[in-house]
């Protein structure tokens, strides 16, 4: 079976206070247990064909040089990626002490993808980051000296006081770095975060709605005078460059996500591992499976995920795809709905397939919705 597979680096220094994640903080012994916990896994998950390989968190650099060495050689031993499969790791900036990146480059890794955040002193402090600014400028020079020559950075925008200037300069900022590519949340507060209980008694309030419009449409319009293509909502990339990892999800294409609350999918079978650090370990020491749950998606549930995930995609998706996957004729289903869309300039509408307008992405989520 071809998918993009994951696997998921549950540890980090300390919690950021807008992370909603699944990590807890580092802890040397039971993060040594997970690592081969992870091992035990690969073997169970064995005839997978990487289409490509992501290791995210968490926090993957938070792990000994050893730990790397050692989850990396796994996947080759058990999955045997093909030469030039795209293999991405998260880097937090303040997380380099021990990470040899030219040996990480010699076992397979070819794309950091680096979390930046900010680059304001006051708003990394803020969102509870364990780095500064010049930790960024540092880890981008140490990743161009082991020749890595895809790395993406990831900016949050819409942070609590923030204003527009503030969000420019961290922009400019990120693009004097010359990554390939960018990655811009907007950030939303969600339960269980420390900002959450902070929203609750008054402490932050993020910016107007309007404000987060504005900001939003400054970074795609700077972004593409400076040579990202927005390919997806919140992505950009120089040519060539674009995360195929996340590409594959954004086409509803099959994944393994190995580790703690791993998600995976394959056809219409949804499954997710335990989230519990503890219990995932324990499972795999008892020659468990550690899949929690599984689920038979119906049509209507996959073609909702597939023009869900389709119209984040700049190029939308195409009518022959829609086929492949369905076996229907997209506007036979949903022509109505989509020809109101575009009436309404929300959507754009060719012989070949459908997809977003500027004024579509600012009300992804409602446009959604009309087709359900
Ligand atoms: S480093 Fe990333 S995963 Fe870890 S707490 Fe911060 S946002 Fe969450």
């Amino acid at each position: 079976m071809k998918a993009g597979l994951y696997f998921h680096i549950p540890f980090c220094i300390r919690k950021c206070r807008y992370c909603s994640f699944n990590s807890i903080p580092y802890d040397k012994e039971l993060a040594g247990k997970y690592v081969s916990a992870l091992l035990n896994e690969m073997n169970l998950r064995g005839g997978v064909e990487p289409s490509s390989v992501y290791i995210g968190g968490g926090t993957p650099t938070v792990l000994p040089m050893e730990s790397l060495r050692i989850i990396l050689e796994g996947i080759e031993k058990h999955f045997n990626p093909a030469a030039g499969t795209e293999i991405t790791i998260e880097v937090n900036p303040g997380t380099l002490g021990g990470i040899d990146f030219a040996a990480l480059k010699a076992i397979g890794v070819n794309r950091v993808s680096l979390g930046a955040q900010s680059f304001n002193p006051k708003e990394l402090l803020a969102l509870g980051r364990i780095h500064g600014p010049g930790e960024i400028t540092r880890a981008v020079n140490t990743l161009r000296e082991a020749v890595i020559a895809n790395i993406g950075l990831d900016l949050i925008y819409s942070l609590p006081g923030q204003e527009a200037v503030q969000w420019e300069k961290s922009l400019e900022e990120a693009i004097k770095l010359s990554p390939e590519h960018i990655s811009l949340y907007g950030l939303s507060i969600e339960e269980g975060t420390e900002f959450h209980v902070m929203e609750k008694v008054g402490r932050i309030t993020l910016p107007p709605e309007d404000t987060q419009v504005e900001m939003y449409l400054y970074a795609v319009n700077r972004l593409e005078e400076a040579g990202y293509g927005r390919y997806e909502i919140s992505n950009f990339a120089r040519p060539g460059y674009e995360c195929l990892h996340n590409l594959n999800y954004w086409s509803a294409g099959d994944f393994a996500g190995l580790g703690a609350g791993a998600h995976s999918r394959a056809g219409n079978r949804a499954a997710r591992n335990v989230s519990g650090v503890n219990e995932y370990i324990w499972k795999l020491e008892n020659g468990e499976d550690p899949c929690a749950t599984e689920e038979i998606l119906s049509d209507r549930e996959r073609e909702r995920e597939f023009i869900m995930l389709g119209l984040r995609k700049r190029r939308g998706f195409s009518f022959e795809d829609f086929r492949a996957g369905f076996g229907a004729d997209f506007m036979s289903k949903y022509g109505p709905t989509a020809m109101k869309m575009t009436d309404a300039g929300y959507m754009s509408t060719n012989p070949g397939g459908v997809c977003l307008t500027m004024k579509g992405v600012l009300a992804s989520n409602r446009v959604i919705m009309e087709f359900f």
